[in-house]
């Protein structure tokens, strides 16, 4: 079978949504209403948003306007990796705020252990488990990477261990990789479970939610805060804008993020003998180390997902649903499997997809308000946003609650990040630095592009 042969039949949809029912969508909103408190958006941020408000505020009048159905985009397509961080990882906040890492770094730990607290109060069943994550090397630039990571690991006492030979090939078992450091603390977690159990625990508490209502623009006046969706008008006295990688609706925002797509594979169940043929026993996730990087986790029913790489960007930050899917990236993907994998390189691919990455040049979430203080909004969470989300929603309902906290003096997220250049220049940039950040990992060089990026603490990931 070639590579191309694995995934021809493969379904376009992601894997996840097979795995769970969403019931009836909910009506779209028909006719004009007002409320205390509109959020714009159906996914992970908008979904916390609501059930964290109600918590707060148990007589507020909640609506949440989604343009699909809850759970289409990013937060049903994702890996389901849920980190100890909310900084895009611990050297990403030494990096660019080494003032306040340590609270970020304590703060991304928090979230992740009152995340789990939530599912359990909540009861929803998200398959979450606290599996821990191997970050493994290829390369011997790479191995150095990971030595620096579990040096500062160490300087903030998170546990790993870094593995190598029979240690390494007992978690898992392949020729690409020759180290790894492997953290307990992370979480894995089935992401279409996660946001069906959010948006059944909203409607239980009695949140509205309209679906296949999109909100086409907005209004301040004196009063409240109009939006207006294709068929009605919703008024309300504060708003939260959770709409990730759709073309921002507040225009302040429109460079402020970028659209890059990302890809899965999931393979066919996979039988506990090829599991072991790769070594991979337990249900730890996987991720590589380089810039182009592949992410993958089993699943409940033992599939692989494999999946990262490529990290496309479309000129005029084109959001067509046809880019979803991309053979070539596909083709890519299934050779890299082959390669890391040679005892499963004949296993077929039953789901391939894609999804989109809102991409902030910090590579962080950012968060703000506008309409003087009435509507807040969080993006920008740039491929680490499962459990961001959580906290980037409570970092929202404290700035639309005027409650000034831990969160909301975050330097990290309170400021927004550099702005991208409008086209044609943006594209030119984008395709210089992901030239140079191959190059970097073909020979481990950084240069000096990238080096004066690191310096304006401007970064590119996926
Ligand atoms: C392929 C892929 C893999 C990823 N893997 C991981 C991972 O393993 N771990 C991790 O931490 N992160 C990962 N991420 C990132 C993570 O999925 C996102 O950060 C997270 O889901 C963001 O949640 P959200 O609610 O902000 O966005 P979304 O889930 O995108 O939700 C935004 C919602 O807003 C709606 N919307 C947009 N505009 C409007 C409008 N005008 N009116 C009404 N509704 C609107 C959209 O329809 C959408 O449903 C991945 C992302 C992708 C694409």
């Amino acid at each position: 079978m070639t590579t191309l042969d694995n995934f021809a039949n493969a379904s376009s949809r992601p894997y996840w949504a097979t795995t769970v029912k969403f019931g009836k969508p909910s009506e779209p909103a028909s006719s004009d209403i007002a409320c205390d408190l509109a959020i714009i958006g159906g996914g992970f941020t908008g979904l916390w948003s609501a059930l964290k408000a109600r918590e707060r505020h148990p007589d507020a009048k909640i609506v949440l306007l989604e343009a699909k159905e809850c759970g289409q985009a990013a937060s049903g397509q994702n890996g389901g990796f849920c980190a100890p961080s909310i900084s895009h990882g611990v050297s990403n906040a030494l990096q660019r705020w080494p003032r306040e890492a340590e609270t970020l770094i304590r703060l991304g730990r928090e979230n992740l252990t009152a995340l789990a607290h939530d599912l359990e109060h909540y009861q929803i069943d998200a398959e979450y488990q606290l599996a821990g994550k191997i970050n493994v090397a290829a390369t011997p630039w790479q191995v150095k990477g990971l030595q620096a990571m579990a040096k500062n690991y160490a300087q903030f006492g998170i546990e790993n261990s870094l593995l190598e030979g029979d240690a390494l090939r007992a978690k898992l078992d392949s020729p690409t990789y020759s180290t790894g450091l492997f953290e307990p603390n992370y979480g894995l977690v089935n992401p279409a479970k996660l946001v069906a159990g959010l948006r059944e625990s909203c409607l239980a508490r009695g949140i509205t939610i309209f679906e296949n209502s999109p909100v086409t623009s907005f209004q301040n006046t004196k009063q409240s805060i109009i939006l207006q969706t294709l068929n009605a008008t919703v008024s309300t006295q504060k708003a939260i804008m959770a709409t990730n990688a759709a073309q921002p609706l507040l225009k302040r925002l429109r460079f402020a993020i970028i659209p890059i797509y990302d890809y899965s594979l999931t393979t066919e169940p996979l039988s506990d003998a090829q599991l072991a043929s790769i070594g991979w026993n337990d249900s730890h996730g996987v991720a590589d180390s380089g810039n182009q990087f592949h992410y993958s986790r089993k699943t409940a029913d033992n599939r692989i997902l494999w999946a990262g790489f490529d990290a496309i960007y479309h000129y005029g930050s084109n959001r067509e649903p046809a880019n979803l899917q991309r053979t070539d990236t596909f083709t890519l993907l299934a050779q890299q499997f082959a390669q890391s994998f040679p005892s499963l390189a004949e296993v077929r691919f039953d789901f391939k997809w894609g999804g989109i990455i809102d991409t902030s040049a910090r590579t962080t979430f950012f968060t703000g308000t506008a309409c003087k203080g009435r509507l807040a909004y969080a993006m920008g969470f740039t491929g680490q946003g499962v459990s961001a989300s959580r906290f980037a929603a409570l970092t929202m309902l404290d700035l639309l609650d005027g409650a000034q906290t831990e969160r909301t003096n975050l330097q990290m997220s309170s400021q927004r990040p550099p702005p991208f250049p409008p086209e044609p220049l943006r594209s030119m940039i984008i395709g210089m630095v992901q030239k140079r950040l191959a190059h970097e990992d073909r020979t481990g060089r950084r240069t000096l592009l990238l080096r004066t990026l690191d310096a304006l603490g401007i970064g590119f990931d996926s």
